[in-house]
């Protein structure tokens, strides 16, 4: 039974489900209603055994992974498809400031992790890097902030600051797919590899779209000698 003081603080501070806006208990941890967090399409099993892109009537590769199969990361998956209520939480984490968003998220991402990696092996968490100066302007990486919530959930350690984007791209989401694989080209450099050489990785990104960002900081890990990358984005486009 709720108290007094419960409903006081629900009365002066209401707590409303960040999609829809409806009443949420006065102690709800990821601002999300039960009915928006149904609508979110998870990926689950049906999916591309390397890049693990949506395939709802099954099959073992995509039509991409078909043709290209040398690809540096191991696999990729991704937690749920990039559209309705998960598209527009990922937005307002990333451009609206809110933070909190960041439980829910990587909620998902911890669920996507636990049914696809071991994670005994993995040695270091490492995210998709912004530029600095992008970073500058926006006050933080959403994918830092998930990546910490990651390590803390399963005790292992982050990697900032090592693999790092040298290069402001164009946004990938304005681009066609041949135009995203080479917008990403060189964009990443690792400025320590021994901490990386004979590592087991696993790579976190908000959204993937065709891979390209993913397989650009793949290439820059192998160089540097990492042992065995996966991937893993909360949402696929
Ligand atoms: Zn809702
Ligand atoms: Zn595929």
């Amino acid at each position: 039974m709720a108290t007094l003081a419960q409903h006081l603080l629900q009365f002066l501070f209401p707590i409303k489900c960040v999609t829809c806006g409806a009443d949420l208990p006065a102690d709800d941890y990821y601002r999300i209603c039960p009915k928006c967090q149904l609508d979110i399409k998870i990926i689950g099993k049906f999916h591309c055994n390397i890049c693990g892109s949506y395939m709802p009537d099954g099959g073992e590769h995509c039509y991409h992974c078909l043709k290209k199969t040398n690809y540096h990361f191991e696999y990729l998956r991704s937690s749920g498809l990039y559209s309705g209520v998960l598209r527009g939480l990922i937005h307002k984490f990333k451009y609206k400031n809110r933070d909190y968003l960041s439980r829910f998220l990587s909620r998902l991402l911890v669920k996507t992790i636990e049914t696809n990696i071991n994670m005994e092996e993995i040695d270091y968490i490492i995210p998709v890097p912004m530029h600095w100066l992008k970073k500058i302007k926006r006050g933080y990486n959403q994918t830092e902030i998930l990546s910490q919530d990651i390590g803390k959930h399963f005790n292992k350690p982050v990697m900032l600051n090592n693999l790092i984007r040298i290069k402001l791209a164009r946004p990938q989401i304005y681009l066609k797919r041949e135009e995203r694989l080479s917008n990403v080209k060189k964009c990443f450099k690792i400025k320590k590899p021994h901490f990386i050489n004979n590592k087991n990785i696993i790579l976190i990104d908000d959204v993937c779209t065709t891979c390209a960002t993913i397989e650009e900081c793949s290439i820059e890990l192998k160089r540097s000698g990492a042992n065995k990358i996966y991937a893993v984005t909360v949402a696929r486009d």
